[in-house]
């Protein structure tokens, strides 16, 4: 699957507006965002209608899991 994230043109780790930046982001970006949305976790929490910590970054699953029980 090689599919753009839906999420992707407002998503404030795409568009490197998060006040960290990974260095592994550019790869991130490759692997959730342009690549499999249904693994991150940002992805996660907005399909449940929450709001996305500001500091949740797309590899951080098992946070988002707590954040959805
Ligand atoms: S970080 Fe997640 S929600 Fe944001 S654009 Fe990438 S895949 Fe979509």
């Amino acid at each position: 699957m090689n599919i753009e994230c839906e999420y992707l043109q407002t998503c404030p780790f795409f568009n490197d507006k998060m006040a960290s930046v990974p260095t592994a982001a550019a790869i991130m970006k490759i692997k959730y965002c342009k690549g499999n949305q249904d693994a991150c976790a940002r992805c996660m929490i907005k399909k449940a209608g929450l709001q996305v910590p500001d500091d949740l970054f797309p590899h951080q699953v098992d946070r988002a899991r707590q954040l959805l029980k």
